[in-house]
């Protein structure tokens, strides 16, 4: 057990100028006197750190803003464009790095086909797109963010286990900053896009869920403001809970996994089953014409009204809904937030999750609880590694 000390003159510093940030983050433009009733310092503390992010070039001021009696305060803005961070999206298919600036306004957009590509070549491929967006920004350049598959300790930014990448203890933010000199952040895919919800999606949540359903299943928790990881850094690894017992083999070895039933995987294998049995319905057709079935056709079919793809749709969200009723049971939290290419198919499969949720959850809590799908800001697992940089070296998510 760590005891807490006294903190360092140097962390409390760090401490007042992650809160002074923050209200210009948040609120800027804003006067010294606000940021000192906002933050709780004195306005002599603020002064001094305004003055050091000044010279720092980040942050300035832009002349008065209106009188409330007396002399009109001098209003002060953090530069967006002062620092910058590249962020990467380690997909199943594809590698995505974006050059972002402190609002998360991307820059650039890079990316390389991985299919087929692990160990050490994945690694190199990180590099190469880190290089190439690191090109004319070094001199701005506040971190490099990372958000991957996988068990990642978020501490050390080291990858226990990402199995379709073939990592296994994997110092990923060490190698990356022994090679490209600036601080590092790895941090699980789910996580870092609950964190993207929570800093950039303009509404902050003291507690939030944020649930990826795509061809995995994860989820981030935020408790109190932050990152709740767990202590095996698994918090949140809802995708391998065995929800049937009869199930199909998942990817990780066992059986009847949630990803086996919920995710897009499920979904396709379901609708391709259906439409090999009934070549003549609008699935079958297309099956035949393309060879493949897509959550676009899914799409298609739930549109059209097709009674089949509606219940599997269902089934798919009802058995998403068993499991956040249990996640509502632990963590009673007010919030719970759906993304990925499942939460895109719409209000069919939306309306099974709450309702199945909210029937099996303890009525007081459930009925308190927004289930929710996520608002449509951008790439969220590019900006939560952004996220998790602005976290980390400017210490975005203090002081809430
Ligand atoms: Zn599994």
């Amino acid at each position: 057990m760590t005891f807490p000390s006294k903190a360092t003159h140097q962390q409390t510093r760090a401490h007042n100028a992650a809160l002074v940030l923050r209200a210009l983050y948040d609120f800027g433009p804003i006067s010294r006197a606000d940021v000192a009733r906002l933050s709780g310092l004195t306005r002599t503390t603020v002064g001094d750190v305004v003055g050091v992010l000044i010279d720092d070039g980040l942050a300035r001021e832009i002349g008065r803003g209106p009188s409330t009696g007396g002399k009109a305060p001098i209003l002060l803005e953090l530069i967006d464009g002062a620092r910058h961070v590249i962020a990467l999206d380690l997909g199943e298919f594809v590698f995505r790095a974006a050059l972002m600036d402190l609002r998360g306004q991307v820059q650039r957009t890079i990316e390389r086909p991985v299919t087929g590509v692990s160990g050490d070549e994945a690694v190199d491929v990180v590099h190469e797109l880190i290089d190439e967006l690191a090109t004319g920004s070094r001199e701005t350049l506040l971190g490099i963010g990372v958000g991957t598959p996988g068990i990642v300790d978020a501490a050390t930014g080291t990858i226990r286990s990402a199995v379709n990448l073939n990592w296994q203890d994997l110092p990923l933010a060490d190698i990356l900053r022994a090679r490209h000199g600036v601080p590092v952040q790895v941090a699980n895919d789910s996580r870092a896009a609950a964190l993207a919800i929570e800093l950039f999606s303009g509404r902050r949540s003291t507690n939030l869920v944020a649930v990826k359903v795509g061809r995995g299943i994860g989820a981030g928790v935020l408790l109190g403001g932050e990152l709740f990881h767990g202590d095996g850094f698994g918090a949140g690894e809802i995708g391998h809970v065995v929800v049937d017992d009869d199930g199909a083999e998942c990817r990780c070895g066992r059986f009847g996994c949630l990803e086996t039933v919920a995710s897009s995987r499920a979904i396709l294998l379901r609708t391709t089953e259906a439409a090999n049995e009934q070549p003549d319905s609008p699935l079958g057709r297309r099956l035949a014409a393309s060879g493949e079935l897509t959550l676009d056709d899914v799409q298609v079919a739930l549109d059209a009204g097709d009674e089949t793809t509606r219940r599997i749709v269902v089934a798919a969200g009802r058995f998403l809904g068993r499991m956040l009723a249990g996640v509502i049971g632990v963590l009673d939290v007010e919030r719970i937030v759906l993304h990925g290419s499942v939460a895109e198919l719409g209000d069919v499969w939306l309306d099974a999750v709450r309702d199945e949720a909210h029937r099996r959850a303890l009525r007081l809590l459930a009925g308190d609880v927004v289930i929710e799908r996520a608002a449509p800001i951008g790439d969220l697992v590019l900006l939560g590694a952004s996220a998790v940089v602005l976290t980390a070296e400017l210490g975005l998510s203090v002081g809430r």
